[in-house]
């Protein structure tokens, strides 16, 4: 445990956000606000944002279904021009909001920034999308009549996104969501709200009339779980842990509500012994440990040739006890804290356990305090050997800077250790023998595969999701995501008598 700490609060002018209903910024009818922190550094106040309940659901709901008809009847040309000039708009202040994102959540402000330019591209590229054929025309028995499929909107969707990646995520469902003529209810984490909130500014200052997008911040009881229950709601785009996508299956089961889930990972980068040593050292670290091992598609498991495991294991060590961990505001730091002080006491509770339980502890395992790190949630990347596939650490995600190295014999053993996990979310290979990428390919039980890549590159264009437990078998992102926010209409127009 870290010592408890006295707070001074920093001298940054601290904002008090509310929710967007109807158009309009407003209070939580509670009065109520909760305050946002920095992982960081916890004397840095990011702001106070509405604690909201059922009411202000409520109200968000009413707003959301009261404008589906006007926002299914605007063109798709004209909703594809808010979003691209969402997109400008957003690209004008990348730097102040990757700021914002990283003072919030803890990533490097490179990534901060780089993720801000990626939610730039998917608004982009879903105003692109917006126009592109939609349903398809089909030959009839009668060659007198016009069959084809259109694709409407399905209404009033909820959205509700994770803290770990505050505006990418956000914007990769609302883009779709509104491109498709769907309008939308929007929690987001409570541990990031900032960027929501920014997204939100952005897209009501491009044009979106009232209603059509609104936000509403609060915790998951108080909110969520208001949210997805209310039967005006008829699709929820959940992105989120395990625990609580099973809570929304059935909860959307029960109603008949459209849901998809994005969930866990645990990750395996399979290296084989004729792998380019350098490319796999350098992919399997950036996989593991960038924003802080929290990606969903992080690298938990280098699963490795026994012939080069030791070589291996002891360069990823090298690295990875080099790693420069800090102020993610400041130049030069290769890594944040964790996202809060319990997930930093988590992290290393299942290091201790996964250490206790005989998997070899190489490199840190232990909060960082020294060095300006004692205000924040900051946790030493982490190094297992000789990790026992079947143990809870070979087997749970952890969502923290934490590698364990398992060695096996060739292709086959490491295929079956990779995929003897409840997750497929992703999975890479490094070789340079096409036939054993091929056959990994094949084989893997992973939504995102890479070969000689890390598990955690995803581009905005493309399908994104997993199979397994990690996911509900949607996808999203590129020309998948018209699936998710859209119902098919079957139509067959005949002439009338002559
Ligand atoms: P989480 O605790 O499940 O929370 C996700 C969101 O759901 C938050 O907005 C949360 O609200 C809300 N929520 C929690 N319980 C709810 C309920 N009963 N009803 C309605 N809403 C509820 O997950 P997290 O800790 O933020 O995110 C980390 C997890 O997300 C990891 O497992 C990671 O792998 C996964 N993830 C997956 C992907 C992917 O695409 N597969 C991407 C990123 C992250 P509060 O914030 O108010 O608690």
């Amino acid at each position: 445990m870290v010592a408890a700490r006295t707070r001074t609060d920093s001298a940054e002018t601290v904002h008090t956000h509310g929710n967007f209903i109807n158009g309009e910024w407003r209070p939580a009818g509670s009065g109520s606000t909760f305050e946002n922190r920095s992982p960081a550094n916890d004397d840095d106040l990011v702001g106070h944002f509405a604690a909201s309940n059922l009411e202000d659901v409520n109200a968000a709901v009413t707003a959301a279904a009261e404008a589906a008809d006007g926002w299914r009847r605007t063109s798709a040309v004209a909703r594809a021009a808010i979003l691209h000039k969402a997109a400008n708009l957003l690209e004008t202040r990348a730097n102040e909001i990757g700021r914002e994102l990283t003072r919030e959540e803890g990533k490097t402000l490179k990534e901060g920034i780089g993720e801000t330019t990626r939610a730039v591209q998917i608004l982009r590229y879903f105003a692109g999308e917006a126009q592109q054929p939609s349903g398809e025309h089909y030959p009839s028995a009668n060659p007198l009549t016009l069959l084809y499929t259109a694709r409407d909107p399905l209404g009033v969707v909820a959205i509700i996104t994770p803290w770990n990646f505050p505006i990418a995520i956000p914007a990769w469902k609302i883009a779709p969501a509104l491109a498709f003529g769907n309008t939308v209810v929007f929690k987001p984490a409570s541990y990031t709200p900032v960027c929501g909130v920014r997204l939100v500014e952005i897209l009501t200052e491009a044009g979106l009339p009232p209603g059509v997008l609104n936000l509403v911040s609060g915790g998951a009881s108080d909110v969520g779980d208001p949210l997805v229950r209310d039967e005006r709601v008829v699709a929820i785009s959940f992105t989120g842990s395990n625990q609580t996508g099973a809570e929304l299956r059935k909860i959307a089961a029960e109603r008949g509500a459209k849901l998809q889930l994005e969930m866990g990972g645990k990750n395996p980068a399979i290296v084989l012994a004729d792998a380019d040593l350098e490319q796999a050292l350098g992919q399997v670290v950036n996989g593991a440990m960038m924003s802080t091992g929290q990606k969903c598609t992080a690298t938990s498991r280098a699963i490795v040739d026994r012939s080069l495991a030791d070589q291996f294991t002891t360069k990823l060590a090298e690295r990875i006890a080099a790693l420069n961990v800090g102020d993610p505001l400041e130049d030069g730091v290769q890594m944040g804290p964790l996202i809060n002080e319990q997930a930093a006491e988590r992290v290393v509770g299942e290091v201790t356990a996964a250490k206790d339980a005989g998997s070899d502890l190489l490199v840190g395992g232990g909060r960082l305090t020294d060095n300006g790190r004692g205000n924040g949630a900051f946790v030493a990347p982490t190094l297992f050997a000789g990790v026992d596939p079947s143990s809870r650490f070979g087997q749970e995600e952890l969502f923290g800077p934490v590698l364990g190295v398992i060695p096996v014999d060739g292709l086959d053993e490491a295929v079956a250790v990779a995929n003897q996990v409840r997750f497929g979310l992703s999975a890479s290979i490094f070789t340079r023998d096409l036939g054993k990428a091929l056959r990994f390919v094949q084989e893997i039980q992973a939504g995102i595969v890479h070969v000689n890549s890390e598990t955690a590159g995803a581009e905005p264009h493309v399908p994104f999701g997993g199979m397994k437990g990690s996911s509900s078998y949607s996808r999203e992102q590129g020309k998948s995501a018209r699936e998710f926010f859209t119902q098919v209409k079957t139509v067959y127009v005949d002439p009338p008598p002559a």
